[in-house]
């Protein structure tokens, strides 16, 4: 059982710090345990000394976006989450560029709905993406040949160590697929100031259009509720020896080798199942457990090995396993 064991006499932070907190409710799975403590900050100021918290007490920081991208253990956190409900958009216009500010806990919805109503376009490529904006540039959010990378112009970061705020470029972030420099969890997201085409009204509608298409398109191809959307990320070109069939291009797509095992629509583990849409994506179809579903990605990175001798690797962000419960290359 889990027992206070951290107090403070800061009155921000006593006001801030919750405990025993669940996360099941907080993330796309809707699996997972308790979070021994957990604060919603809604200034930076709170931002920072919720951070400053868990640096005193020497206990471990998880950041919590719109819990999309993750696979919380069904033992918890042991640690802190914090939940940035940092929700402010605004945005300058120059010629037919805007520069649109986002804080970190801005959803892309929002922040895409907040663009077309302003005739700003762009982001509407990420339409139908759950997340917020914390959680999109960690992972460098993509669709298709879009990156979220390639629309960031520059940001707000908070050390870990100290709580104290940094202006960055674009650069700072050495993006890659799947990949920037938050995943070194030594900076979080404070906020994000993005560069977008200022357009006409009639243009702003198109792009309405499109984002309804792609969204039409999303619902038809990918379940949309309890997943975490793609399970595994694609492969580096370095990880498989396998060329695409008249080309010189490695075959890295994962799904083509989770597809290949029949598992799609077929391998279950409890209530975790492969869905009968993609066979990248794990769903909880009923009451599952985390521990179902990670046995199942489990099974999936063994059946994967034994045909092609590689091993799928998550692109779902794996919280408060003690142990690491997936197999490495
Ligand atoms: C139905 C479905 C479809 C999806 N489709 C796509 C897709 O097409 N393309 C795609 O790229 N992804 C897709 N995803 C994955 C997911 O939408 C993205 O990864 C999204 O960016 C996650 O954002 P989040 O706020 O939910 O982050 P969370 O899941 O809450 O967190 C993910 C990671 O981001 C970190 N993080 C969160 N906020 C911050 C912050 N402020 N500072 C630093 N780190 C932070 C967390 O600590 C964690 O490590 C899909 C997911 C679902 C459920």
């Amino acid at each position: 059982m889990i027992t206070t064991r951290h107090s403070t006499t800061n009155p921000l932070q006593q006001s801030l710090i919750q405990e025993h907190i669940t996360l099941k409710d907080k993330n796309w799975f809707q699996t997972g345990g308790v979070s021994h403590y957990f604060a919603e900050p809604t200034t930076i100021q709170e931002f920072s000394q919720a951070l400053l918290f868990s640096q005193e007490n020497k206990i471990p920081l998880f950041i919590l976006g719109q819990g999309a991208n993750i696979l919380v253990s069904d033992h918890g956190f042991d640690g802190l989450t914090i939940r940035p409900r940092l929700n402010a958009i605004s945005h300058k216009e120059q010629g037919d560029t805007a520069l649109v500010h986002a804080q970190a806990g801005v959803t892309i919805h929002d922040l895409i709905e907040y663009c077309l109503n302003h005739h700003i376009i762009g982001l509407e490529e990420f339409s139908g993406i759950p997340g917020t904006v914390g959680g999109s540039v960690y992972i460098n959010l993509h669709y298709f040949q879009f990156f979220l990378a390639q629309f960031l112009h520059k940001a707000t970061v908070m050390h870990r160590a100290d709580g104290t705020i940094h202006q960055v470029s674009k650069e700072w972030f050495n993006f890659g697929y799947d990949t920037s420099t938050l995943q070194q969890q030594e900076f979080y997201l404070v906020d994000a100031t993005f560069i977008l085409k200022k357009t006409s009204a009639l243009e702003a509608m198109y792009a309405r259009g499109r984002r309804a298409e792609i969204i039409r398109h999303r619902l038809a191809r990918y379940p949309s509720t309890h997943t975490c959307g793609s399970f595994f990320r694609n492969f580096h070109p370095d990880e498989v020896p396998y060329f695409i069939e008249g080309s010189s291009k490695k075959l890295i797509f994962v799904a083509y080798y989770l597809d290949k095992i029949g598992v799609k629509g077929s391998l279950r583990v409890g209530n975790a199942a492969v869905s009968h849409q993609h066979a990248n994506m794990l769903i909880n179809i009923g009451d599952a457990t985390s521990h179902d579903i990670i046995t199942l990605a489990r099974t999936m990175q063994e059946l994967v090995y034994e045909k092609f001798g590689i091993l799928p690797q998550p692109e779902c962000q794996l919280i408060g396993f003690h142990e690491y419960p997936l197999l490495t290359i």
